[in-house]
């Protein structure tokens, strides 16, 4: 395969599915992202997860032996608290598990008339009560921020519904439009590129997700290369009207290619 283009100036890399797959690394991926680190490129790490918070992600990250600095990682609950620190001092009503809701500290909680509902992950507690709980916050003056707005994902058995289905749920039955704040939302591209000091044309973002990560990615002008580890299905792929800049086996072999 021939080397990457010289445009590529930066790297956003996907965490679950192209480093790892829940907690087995994927081969190459410490020696890849070290590769990379020499060549002089700057790299950020992108995850849409909601069930850490940035503390125990790090903590995560060090265990299986990954190359990776703490401010080097740009994830969902981090860009929903910058987001929510550009409004005035909102209350929220945080639905997503505990750990997570340590990143979002500094903000007032309450259920009654919140000015934001941040939805995340409660793993198996989404249920009837929960969802008209938000439906009753969503009607009244409170504003939807979802962490994203994932389809599926991918647990070493095989796929799983992600929380997407949840939020156009509450989105459908109050008739507001949640603000999306993980990928593919192009502002959350935009922040990792200008954590770069790049411009996003210059910039190649690695995904396992052809509609989210590469997708994303593209609509905010950056470089999308699908990997064919983790979520990548064959078919999923081919059904996507989205045409990846190139489509590599896995992350190892991104050394090649840099
Ligand atoms: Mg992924």
């Amino acid at each position: 395969m021939q080397k990457l283009n010289s445009q590529i100036k930066g790297f956003l890399i996907d965490l679950d599915g192209v480093l790892y797959v829940g907690d087995n690394l994927i081969d190459g991926a410490a020696e890849t992202i070290n590769h990379i680190k020499s060549s002089g490129l700057p790299c950020r790490f992108a995850t849409n997860t909601t069930t850490k918070s940035s503390a125990t992600l790090y903590k995560k990250l060090q265990a299986l032996g990954l190359p990776i600095e703490k401010d080097e990682i740009i994830s969902a609950p981090r860009a929903a608290v910058l987001h929510l620190r550009k409004l005035d001092a909102p209350s929220c009503f945080l639905c997503m598990n505990d750990d997570v809701k340590t990143d979002f500290a500094e903000f007032e909680m309450t259920e009654k008339e919140p000015d934001v509902v941040v939805i995340g992950d409660i793993d198996d507690g989404w249920n009837y009560d929960i969802m008209n709980r938000l439906f009753l916050m969503a009607i009244g003056k409170a504003e939807i921020l979802a962490l994203h707005k994932g389809r599926y994902w991918h647990e070493p058995d095989g796929l799983r519904l992600d929380i997407g289905a949840f939020v156009a749920g509450i989105e459908y039955a109050s008739g507001k439009e949640a603000t999306i704040i993980g990928k593919p939302s192009p502002d959350f591209f935009q922040m990792a590129v200008e954590d770069m000091g790049l411009i996003p044309k210059n910039v190649a973002m690695i995904g396992d997700d052809i509609e989210s990560d590469i997708g994303g990615a593209q609509s905010a002008g950056l470089k999308g290369i699908l990997t064919r580890t983790g979520k990548y299905r064959e078919e999923l792929a081919a059904r996507s009207h989205v045409i990846p800049y190139a489509v590599i086996d896995s992350i190892a072999d991104l050394k090649n290619l840099v």
